[in-house]
């Protein structure tokens, strides 16, 4: 089933207070949240209490195998007096009804909203687990394209790494909710903001952002260990980090790595690796050299600094060259 046959898209229209909301923390806890298991767990080994109500899962940094079942990105929920909001699934129906039980382990509230930070498939091939809890489907206005124009490819690459018996159950849920403008979500004593962004890591980035504890879930804008998987715009990448340094979270959920980072910490290393790619290959283009060279020595300063480097970097070149070559 490709389609989910429920609610049809609505937008919201709800302009949200944007002052940004800031906790103080001691350092002792924040350091206590430097690797993934650590800090309160609730007596649920599966996600991390990393801050009042917010639970956050680490997936392995990996590639997506049958041992692990697509638990290779980090997700997580909040919890508000009257509902929870789950933010991404994983990779396959499997790592979904991992999170949903510790949903259900953590709180007897409903589950209102399941939001995904972006298209990848290892972040929303989990939603299908959510299914019973008859939640909204959230996403950017254009993940919903995206999905579409992906799926078939996103299922098959699923299985054939998985297996089936891994794979049994995975499919894709489009969402019900699109937002292109910030907007607020209640969740009882609660608010949360998804903010839709412009094409950085993919054209659906959402941030998703929790007022109460200024806490956010930044989707794969932010990889830590992972190297960065570039599928969007390096320029639009770099901006919008800059943009988030204006206004910073107290805590960030990364998509890959640490379940839990401060700012500027967490984004510091992705602009390094960004902005070395960026320049390497613009000065590869000025001096009139070719993809081929681009690939063989851009950014291969990087090399060492990151996990799964010869599994993404010659396809962040490629994709780095091809959108600079234009500019
Ligand atoms: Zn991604």
């Amino acid at each position: 089933m490709l389609k989910n046959e429920k609610t049809p898209l609505i937008r919201l229209g709800l302009r949200p207070n944007r002052r940004s909301v800031c906790l103080q923390l001691s350092l002792a806890p924040l350091m206590a949240l430097a690797w993934p298991a650590a800090g309160k767990t609730s007596g649920n080994a599966h996600v991390t209490e990393i801050s009042d109500g917010i639970f956050a899962h680490h997936g392995h940094v990996e590639l997506q195998t049958e041992a692990n079942r697509g638990d290779i990105s980090n997700n997580g929920f909040i919890v508000g007096d009257e509902a929870v909001a789950v933010v991404d699934t994983g990779g396959s129906y499997q790592t979904g009804l991992a999170l949903r039980e510790a949903v259900k382990q953590a709180t007897n509230k409903p589950i209102k909203y399941v939001i995904n930070t972006h298209m990848h498939p290892d972040h929303v091939l989990g939603d299908a687990a959510f299914l019973p809890d008859n939640p909204q489907f959230v996403g950017h206005a254009k993940l919903a394209r995206a999905l579409g124009a992906r799926s078939a490819r996103y299922l098959e690459a699923a299985r054939e790494a998985m297996g089936e018996a891994a794979f049994a159950g995975t499919e894709i849920v489009m969402p019900t909710l699109e937002v292109s403008e910030p907007t607020e979500l209640d969740l009882g004593n609660r608010k949360i903001v998804l903010e839709p962004q412009p094409t950085a890591h993919t054209d659906n980035d959402l941030v998703v952002r929790d007022r109460k504890t200024g806490t956010a879930f930044l989707g794969d804008l932010i990889f830590s260990v992972h190297v960065p998987a570039l599928d969007g715009s390096i320029v639009g990448w770099t901006i919008v980090l800059e943009k988030f340094g204006t206004e910073a979270p107290a805590l960030v959920v990364p998509g890959h790595g640490p379940v839990a980072m401060q700012w500027p910490e967490a984004s510091q290393p992705i602009q390094r690796y960004l902005g070395k790619l960026a320049s390497d290959v613009r000065a590869i283009i000025k001096r009139g050299g070719t993809i081929k060279e681009a690939i063989e020595t851009a950014g291969e300063s990087e090399r060492g600094k990151w996990k799964l480097f010869d599994e993404f970097h010659r396809r962040n070149v490629t994709a780095a060259f091809a959108e600079l070559e234009w500019e």
